[in-house]
């Protein structure tokens, strides 16, 4: 089999909601800039990032992908995928303009297009490939009813909807308001309303500097958060593992880390309790899998971030031991051949051959503002 095409795309989806936002960003689109890998067989295989919709640098990324490594991927076989993830990010050009940002999201759409061509090559979902069974339980828990947009009253009303009436037993809230004590509030509010069984993390993003989360993040204690998610800047080992000898909350982070390396420097500081990485931006599914790996060397659990919106993440959740939830969010269910499908907090089984990244023709029309 030969890769023959690269065939890029940009799709602007928008979000469920009118405006979701964070501590950090507000958005009306998730952003999906990818390929379609076309093989001398007919067989396609899809990848994509995850952005906020910015259309200049989605174009970037694309341009990356076709421009940048499409010649080094023509007539390559698309289901050596390991070897063309190696290819790729040693190449001359990626150590010397990237290892982060837009290349290595180029790299992650084109490793994802590259695991969906293998697996229906394969003819099975790619679970199956990555050697997972069948009754693997995954859980999901939903981060789209605690948005820093929403009043204190829509989120609570939001929450306990995701709880009481979506089976949901596990959900994420965003805090980072200016005043802490502002989030302390939300948080007290969230907890009695959806009572003392449901997980609940809190998610500042990076907002917070070190004396902030010193000072507030000891009162986590009092709520019973599962986690902590990146409450100081995305890098900054040294804070983060101070902060986590000094807190009884465990702490997550990763979904703005980019390499293999980032990962194991927090791992081997001991700053960090679950791991979060991205298939959209560490490099694509062959990069999480490492990363899971590494995780799993060190008994720490891994929660993949939901860039792909779970499609391809879900395979490898699936088959990796150090693996068994995953964030939801459900924006763009409806773009795709074989949506993920929730149920009573749990994933079903993907039934179909491959990363169940394949976009149906209606979305590749309506949404591709490329
Ligand atoms: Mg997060």
């Amino acid at each position: 089999m030969k890769i023959t095409a690269l065939t890029p795309f940009i799709l602007h989806v928008p979000v469920s909601k009118s405006l979701i936002g964070d501590s950090t960003h507000t958005i009306t689109h998730w952003g999906m800039p990818g390929v379609i890998i076309e093989t001398d067989t007919g067989l396609k295989g899809y990848g994509y990032t995850g952005t906020h919709a910015n259309l200049a640098s989605d174009r970037l990324i694309v341009s990356i992908i076709t421009d940048v490594f499409g010649p080094m991927l023509i007539g390559e076989d698309p289901r050596e995928v390991r070897h063309l993830h190696h290819k790729l990010s040693k190449s001359s050009t990626n150590i010397w303009i990237g290892r982060g940002g837009l290349l290595q999201m180029a790299i992650s759409a084109i490793d994802i297009a590259l695991w969906d061509v293998k697996a229906k090559d394969a003819e099975q979902p790619l679970w199956m490939l990555m050697g997972g069974g069948a009754s693997s339980k995954v859980a999901a828990y939903n981060t789209d009813c605690g948005w820093l947009v929403r009043t204190e009253d829509e989120l609570v009303d939001d929450c306990k909807a995701m709880i009481f009436d979506n089976g949901f037993s596990a959900i994420k809230m965003k805090i980072g308001k200016p005043d802490p004590k502002e989030d302390f509030h939300r948080i007290a509010a969230v907890r009695k309303a959806i009572g003392d069984a449901p997980k609940l993390m809190v998610d500042v993003n990076g907002k917070w500097d070190i004396a902030t989360a010193k000072q507030y993040a000891p009162r986590l204690a009092d709520y019973d958060i599962t986690w902590l998610e990146e409450p100081l800047w995305h890098e900054d080992v040294a804070g983060h593992k101070d902060l986590a000898q000094r807190i009884d909350t465990p702490i997550a982070l990763g979904e703005l880390l980019y390499d293999f390396d980032a990962f194991k420097e927090f791992v081997l500081a001991g700053a960090v309790d679950f791991l979060q990485p991205d298939a959209t931006r560490c490099g694509g599914l062959t990069a999480v899998w490492q990363i899971a790996d590494l995780g799993h060397a060190f008994h720490l659990p891994v929660t993949p971030h939901h860039g792909d919106m779970m499609q391809a993440q879900l395979h490898l959740v699936m088959a990796h031991p150090a693996c068994s939830l995953l964030e939801y969010i459900p924006w763009t269910l409806g773009c795709f051949v074989d949506p993920v499908v929730v149920e009573d907090g749990y994933y079903h089984l993907p039934t179909a051959p491959g990363a169940g990244t394949t976009f149906t023709p209606e979305t590749l029309e309506r949404f591709n503002v490329k």
